[in-house]
């Protein structure tokens, strides 16, 4: 893979060595002939879906997973031959594009297969996974009878195939499992009053692979936020039985450091007013690339110490508190490690009240990823 030249400092780091080793100890506790479907939806978390790809198909992923039919698209392109499954919504004039590029759609609408039935422009045979909605309240079939129906109607066109049917949990990563093991349930009735066995069945996320029965692998697994190295909740977090190697930093260098004086304030609004003689960093990152206002006040790491932000984050560029006078190009780490302290994902979700899949997310594309397959 060829790094683009790109001329600010500000980068986000992809550990590919990080997601290839959590695959592979993930791997480990699965069922033989279990298949890995790598959920690379929203560039990969944030991470870059086609290097992420590459490395979580060569760690031991057959299947890769999308949430949008333009996501499909772009990672057909680089990956011929394997198999992609788009977990949300796609629009029935998708569906010839879909069977044209060997696209999987998540179906849960008899409507919706009758819509297709009637283009009658499907060329080639489209393959479809049936979604039942079991308590997550989101997509799928809440009904035996209307799963039958759905499935009966895929059945009646010979170019619509019942590739696969799954569920999605709600509360896999919460240490009650009340309301999971209702759907557990729920979802094996489904299954059970089908005339016959899909060749995939699948449920199991991250938090529910780590933390449930095997049995609920099914034929394959959805990993998401653990390829990633983040644990899906705080409880699933206390409970790994491996540690996870996150994957994702944020860099960026010092581009102007200037001195202060007692009273003098920083950024819009002038919100932060010294109260000694202070330095002053600048970083070239702001909210534009993702570092919202909200995290005015987070730490980030400069020579192995925590300097706050301080001030209103402007669009593209911030100020930072630091110690002592130091040069323009110091390296400033927002995430990730420098020296024995480190500044993780979760400490930055945690700080503007959300959780850690949040938060390489919303790292923008004007934040060049840059990949480091470090050995
Ligand atoms: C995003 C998503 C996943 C991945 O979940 P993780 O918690 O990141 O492992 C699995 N299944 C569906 C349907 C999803 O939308």
């Amino acid at each position: 893979m060829q790094n683009i030249q790109h001329f600010r400092p500000t980068k986000a780091i992809i550990d590919l060595q990080a997601i290839q080793n959590n695959v592979r100890h993930l791997k480990e506790y699965l069922k033989p002939n279990v298949q890995i479907m790598a959920v690379v939806k929203a560039n990969a978390y944030g991470h870059g879906d086609i290097e992420v790809a590459h490395a979580a198909i060569e760690a031991g992923a057959s299947m890769l997973a999308v949430a949008t039919p333009d996501e499909a698209l772009h990672v057909r392109k680089h990956f011929p031959n394997i198999d992609i499954l788009i977990l949300g919504y796609a629009p029935v004039l998708f569906a010839p594009y879909a069977a044209n590029e060997n696209i999987t759609l998540t179906v849960f609408s008899t409507e919706w297969v009758q819509n297709v039935q009637s283009l009658k422009t499907l060329t080639k045979p489209l393959k479809l996974h049936i979604k039942i909605d079991t308590g997550m309240g989101r997509i799928g079939v809440t009904k035996i009878e209307d799963l039958l129906h759905l499935y009966n109607t895929i059945n009646s066109s010979s170019n619509l195939i019942v590739d696969g049917v799954f569920t999605h949990f709600a509360t896999a990563d919460e240490e009650d499992e009340s309301y999971f093991n209702k759907q557990a349930n729920m979802f094996e009735q489904f299954i059970s009053a089908l005339p016959a066995k899909p060749r995939i069945v699948h449920a199991a996320n991250t938090a529910t692979m780590l933390m449930k029965d095997k049995h609920l692998q099914f034929d394959a697994v959805r990993f998401g936020i653990s390829m990633y190295g983040l644990a899906p909740s705080a409880y699933v977090k206390t409970k790994l039985p491996f540690p996870l190697q996150t994957a994702f930093s944020l860099e960026t260098e010092l581009i102007e450091v200037k001195q202060i004086q007692a009273g003098q304030s920083i950024g819009y609004g002038a919100t932060f007013t010294a109260t000694e003689p202070s330095y002053i960093g600048t970083i070239p990152i702001g909210y534009a690339d993702g570092l919202i206002r909200k995290y005015s006040g987070q730490h980030v790491l400069l020579d192995g110490i925590r300097v706050p932000i301080v001030g209103r984050i402007c669009m593209d560029q911030c100020m930072i508190l630091l110690p002592t006078a130091y040069n323009i190009g110091e390296k400033v780490t927002l995430i990730g490690k420098q020296k024995e302290e480190e500044i993780t994902i979760d400490e930055w979700a945690s700080k503007v009240d959300t959780i850690n899949y949040e938060v390489p997310c919303i790292i923008t594309s004007r934040v060049p990823r840059i990949y480091n397959t470090k050995q």
